[in-house]
């Protein structure tokens, strides 16, 4: 093989990104086709230029990880701010810590157990179908657009159950923001000299030729969507300026009952607590987030996985297999989700693999 030969990576979320950088870095000429005007897929970001606040354009985005490798990775572009994720629940007036722990049970059920009796006390049919109506029925019912009884009660049993006060809301090790913006991130990945970006540019089979290609937009449009669309949600985001420092003194807070049509509000300041004068600036940007079903145009964001969507995807992973220069990865080419520090992991696998079978 040549290893001059230019290679395409059709993507510039963190997946195509992160390909592009362990390419280049082993020496390979690589050509980045973005099919949006910017790169960073879905991680992109905005900054607000009256308030200097990071708009997370699709959804907020926070960085977390238990991989030494992917957290090196990521920290040799960018220097992580600290933050630390919470998430609220608003349910019947009142207010509570998430995730499911020492925290919320004592203070919904107005108990003080210790952390030994949590267990048991969870065990109870009782106890866990009242947590199940309050914080889980009707906020999945609302991301997946079902029915509230349509949901499966014993989704609850799944649940992990923190017996402590902790309300860190993952339980990963690294965590954090970059503190010079997510956009930079992507820039500093694909600064490279044998690096080429070009946004604007939508890769097609028909330009499958005998280059390489690492490609990470959707597996179906990829072939005309020729077996049917693969389902998805989508999502609506109702974004507000509002005259005030503080709106909800938190980053997210999940709406967890029915009366209230979307399932969370962001507020983007409370992500960069170290930015001092965005923190104090008199305005602030809220984020309504709503969940609804995708249809041909919208933004795909959640994989619905049942019988059928598998048996759509290994027909059109089929159909990817008879093309020897074709590599399919990213949220969109695997549906599936991946979390940012999957999603690296998984690029720098098959890039790597990539190097290996090529040298
Ligand atoms: C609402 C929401 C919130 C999330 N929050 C978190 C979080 O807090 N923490 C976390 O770790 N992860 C989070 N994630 C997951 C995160 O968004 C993904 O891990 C990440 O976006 C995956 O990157 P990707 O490169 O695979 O896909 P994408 O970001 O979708 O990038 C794919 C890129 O390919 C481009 N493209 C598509 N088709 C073509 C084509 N034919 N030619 C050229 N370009 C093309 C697209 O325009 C896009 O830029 C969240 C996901 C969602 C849906």
């Amino acid at each position: 093989m040549d290893s001059s030969e230019t290679i395409i990576v059709a993507g510039a979320g963190i997946w195509g990104c992160t390909v592009a950088r362990v390419l280049a870095e082993a020496g390979r000429q690589v050509e980045v086709w973005e099919k949006r005007p910017v790169t960073g897929g879905n991680v992109r970001c905005e900054t607000d230029e009256k308030t200097g606040i990071e708009v997370h354009t699709y959804g907020s985005h926070i960085f977390h990880t238990h991989l030494p490798e992917v957290w090196e990775f990521v920290n040799r572009f960018v220097r992580m701010n600290g933050y630390q994720h919470k998430v609220l629940a608003r349910h019947d007036g009142k207010t509570y810590f998430l995730p499911l722990g020492l925290t919320l049970v004592n203070a919904f059920f107005g108990v003080e157990l210790k952390p030994s009796e949590l267990p048991d006390f969870m065990r109870d049919e009782a106890h866990s179908k009242a947590i199940f109506d309050a914080f889980f029925r009707n906020y999945t019912s609302k991301q997946w657009g079902k029915a509230p009884e349509e949901i499966d009660p014993t989704i609850i049993k799944r649940v992990p159950v923190r017996a402590t006060y902790d309300v860190n809301y993952f339980n990963d090790y690294w965590q954090g923001i970059p503190e010079s913006g997510y956009n930079s991130l992507f820039e500093r990945l694909l600064d490279h000299p044998n690096i080429k970006v070009t946004t604007g540019k939508t890769f097609r089979l028909e330009d499958l030729g005998e280059k390489t290609v690492f490609y990470s937009g959707p597996i179906d449009e990829l072939f005309g969507f020729k077996f049917g669309p693969l389902p998805w949600r989508t999502l609506r985001f109702e974004t507000e300026r509002l005259p005030i420092a503080d709106a909800q003194g938190t980053s997210v807070v999940n709406y967890v009952d029915a009366d209230v049509p979307y399932t969370r509000q962001h507020e983007y300041k409370h992500y960069h607590p170290e930015q001092k004068s965005v923190m104090e600036h008199p305005e602030t940007i809220v984020c309504r987030e709503y969940s609804a079903a995708w249809q041909p145009g919208d933004e795909p964001y959640y994989p619905v996985n049942n019988e059928e969507s598998a048996a759509l995807l290994s027909r059109y992973q089929a159909e990817a297999a008879n093309h020897p220069k074709l590599v399919v990865g990213g949220r969109l080419g695997a549906y599936k989700y991946f979390d940012m520090d999957k999603s690296i992991e998984a690029a720098l696998n098959t890039a790597r693999q990539y190097l290996e079978e090529n040298k």
